[in-house]
């Protein structure tokens, strides 16, 4: 028997061996080796209570997924070149929760496979159009294409700035009032890229944004968006990677929460809770028009026969355990009790989300909304040392994330409120709270930075009003100035 490297090893030869920036949670990253429904066991046996991992699904090795995952590894593991009746099995059940138009599937191995093939489909079925559409703070993955779909990198740390043929349609933030004019939205990047001599093909979007800051846009934003967007022809892709499969609680999809219907529905993570499947469900018309010149679609792993077992067991453990039914229960309870910390406490901003997909916004204080990432930074490792294990994102990484295994419940809730309640009343003393805002207030120049390499002069102009509005303009009362452009977009 090999011993296991201990917690020290295991981070050293990361140090050594793996690229620098892989990334990694916590300050003190934590060696976590056994998992079970929503909770996590480092190697000392401590429990942490994993309010973020969407992609355990139905809960860290489900049992019924893992012995459908082993049994089929007894079996027979290969690709799907042969016929076999778990692919089959697997479309049938997986299209009975999408619309009928939604009815032919490609697999994959990712989020980032899903999305890539969407723009081979989009390229094909509209010759000509090579501009994309994508929303500010949108991360859609992380291979070349995608990185450049995805103002959450290229407009972030380390990226290489937007490509000239995407076009970034300013995000709907219904907390700052902003942006709530769907179809101004979607004419705005329609005339961006006429500007920039080109047509939009496809546009990317999430209809809740979890990157992006756990955003629910308005009512019916969505749908006005895509009806602007179709009038010239604009394939509307969904990005279901986070936020599909019933987290959202009333829908199965959270594009039908915004009554829309995509053309196509990019769809990973959560899948097959853990094993590596995507797929992108699309028309009929949308497939045809992609094999029309001939090229075959292969994928090694994409669609193997452990892969659909997977993918079949998770997603009859959704409909068995009515995961969507208690996501929609249990959702809103969080909901209530994470907004009367909101009301007790001046640095929660906002609390938003749908069913077990939720967002804490940290601001300096709710009069002024200015972000606040090192707060929201602290709370994360203070809650980490209490071992309930949360993240930050968005494109300020001040919105504190809650999407967990689906079978959070009650129980879980309580536990994450209670101790929020307490880092936020007893440990985050007034003392502390002015150092941080101290750092906060150091390192706002790097945050309103970015806004400078935001958006070209001419997006700037055909966006006025919009831009104004972008919440990349309400980090600091001069960035907010600084936003204000006087033409208008008609
Ligand atoms: N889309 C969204 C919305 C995502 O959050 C992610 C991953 N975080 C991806 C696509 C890419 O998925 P993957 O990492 O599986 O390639």
């Amino acid at each position: 028997i090999v011993p296991r490297p201990d917690h020290d090893q295991v981070i050293d030869v990361r140090k050594l061996h793996l690229g620098p920036n892989v990334a990694i949670n916590y300050a003190q990253p934590l060696q976590i080796v056994k998992g079970k429904g929503c909770y996590l066991y480092d190697q000392n046996g401590v429990e942490y209570l994993d309010c973020v991992n969407n992609v355990a699904h139905v809960g860290h090795c489900h049992p019924e997924v893992t012995a459908a995952v082993c049994e089929q590894l007894q079996t027979l593991n290969t690709n799907s070149r042969y016929l076999h009746p778990n692919l089959t099995m697997y479309i049938k059940e997986l299209l009975q929760t999408l619309p009928p138009a939604l009815e032919t599937l490609y697999f994959g191995n990712s989020g980032s496979e899903a999305n890539d093939l969407a723009l081979r489909v989009a390229l094909e079925a509209r010759p000509g159009a090579t501009h994309v559409a994508v929303l500010a703070g949108a991360y859609h993955g992380h291979v070349e294409s995608l990185i450049g779909f995805s103002p959450y990198k290229f407009w972030g740390k380390g990226g290489r700035g937007k490509p000239k043929n995407v076009h970034v349609m300013p995000c709907p933030d219904p907390y700052r009032g902003l942006n709530l004019d769907g179809r101004r939205c979607a004419r705005a990047v329609l005339e961006a890229a006429r500007q920039a001599g080109g047509r939009i093909c496809a546009f990317y979007c999430e209809s809740i944004l979890s990157c992006g800051g756990q955003i629910v846009p308005p009512e019916g934003w969505l749908k006005d968006v895509f009806d602007e967007l179709r009038k010239e022809g604009v394939i509307c892709i969904s990005d279901e990677v986070q936020c599909g499969f019933g987290r959202v609680g009333e829908t199965f999809w959270a594009f039908q929460s915004q009554g829309v219907c995509p053309d196509m529905v990019s769809i990973g993570k959560s899948i097959a809770n853990g094993y590596p499947v995507s797929t992108l469900a699309m028309t009929r018309k949308l497939a045809q028009d992609f094999s029309r010149a001939g090229m075959q679609y292969f994928n090694t792993f994409g669609a193997g026969t452990a892969a659909c077992a997977a993918a079949l067991a998770t997603l009859r453990v959704v409909k068995e355990e009515k995961l969507q039914e208690h996501a929609a229960q249990v959702g809103p309870y969080l909901q209530s009790e994470l907004r009367k910390i909101q009301e007790d406490f001046a640095m929660i901003g906002d609390v938003r989300g749908l069913g077990l997909m939720m967002g804490i916004e940290v601001v300096q204080c709710k009069k002024s909304k200015v972000v606040a990432p090192r707060l929201a930074t602290w709370i994360l490792e203070r809650m980490k040392a209490r071992r309930i294990l949360m993240s930050t994102d968005g494109p300020y990484d001040n919105v504190l994330k809650i999407k967990p295994p689906m079978m959070f419940g009650r129980k879980e809730v309580d536990t994450l409120v209670s101790n929020l309640r307490a880092v936020l009343s007893v440990e985050l003393t007034p003392s502390v709270f002015d150092k941080i805002l101290i750092e906060e207030q150091k390192h706002a120049i790097d945050i309103v930075h970015p806004r400078k390499a935001i958006y070209d002069e001419n997006e700037r102009r055909l966006y006025a009003g919009l831009l104004a509005a972008d919440h990349y303009g309400h980090l600091s009362s001069s960035g907010a100035a600084a936003a204000t452009s006087p033409a208008g977009f008609a």
